[in-house]
């Protein structure tokens, strides 16, 4: 039987990667927008935190096992700003345009531009199991934003070994350094055990008299 598995986000980006880096796996993913699952204040004061919530809610919500992920741009010389704040940084939730010129406005002449993406995973389970795994990729702030791919804070993040933003990089080549890719990849034996749990045959029980 193939395993129903919900990806609890709305997030056009996030979705489109998480498909990407959890594809083979014989699980029909569906998203938070398939569940109707309902909004969570990601009000945690950790990465961990909001994706364990998020997975957790989700799981609860529909009955079916949730992945969910956390993440964020964590700026050293802003002491680690904008951090589980990253999708709101300038205000309104989603304003990547905003948030990024902001991030740069608060950098700008500052010589240290060390930074990383950081991803927390989650997987839960509507039995209340849930699993973790962290993901970071460091790297170095750009003084303006270069290319247009990927999401949020992508075009002004350029990773170590690189001199392309993460916009600029193909997605198979974002996945295969980012921080989502690394959490993902790390929680997939998880979800595997989980589809392998769900197609295994029902115990036999003798009805005979
Ligand atoms: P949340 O995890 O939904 O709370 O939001 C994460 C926010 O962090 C996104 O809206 C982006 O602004 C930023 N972010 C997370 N991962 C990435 C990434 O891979 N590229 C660029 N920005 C990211």
């Amino acid at each position: 039987m193939t395993l129903r598995l919900v990806l609890a986000t709305r997030n056009p980006g996030k979705v489109a990667e998480v498909r990407r880096i959890l594809a083979g796996l014989e699980v029909e993913l569906l998203d938070a927008a398939d569940m109707d699952l309902p909004a969570v204040a990601e009000d945690g004061e950790t990465f961990a935190d909001n994706a364990r919530l998020k997975a957790r809610t989700g799981a609860a919500a529909c009955g079916l096992p949730c992945v969910a992920d956390d993440s964020g741009l964590v700026v050293d010389a802003l002491d680690g700003a904008p951090g589980v704040h990253s999708a709101r940084y300038a205000g309104e939730q989603g304003q990547d345009a905003a948030n990024l010129r902001l991030v740069l406005e608060r950098t700008r002449g500052v010589a240290d531009r060390t930074a990383a993406f950081v991803c927390v995973a989650a997987l839960a389970t509507p039995d209340g199991r849930d699993w973790l795994a962290v993901g970071e990729l460091r790297g170095t702030l750009a003084d303006a934003p270069r290319g247009d791919g990927g999401f949020g804070y992508d075009p002004i993040f350029v990773p170590y070994g690189e001199t392309r933003t993460t916009a600029e990089l193909d997605p198979a080549e974002k996945d295969a350094i980012s921080h989502r890719g690394l959490a993902f990849r790390a929680i997939r034996p998880a979800v595997e055990a989980l589809v392998e749990a769900a197609s295994a045959p029902e115990p036999f029980t003798d009805s005979s008299p």
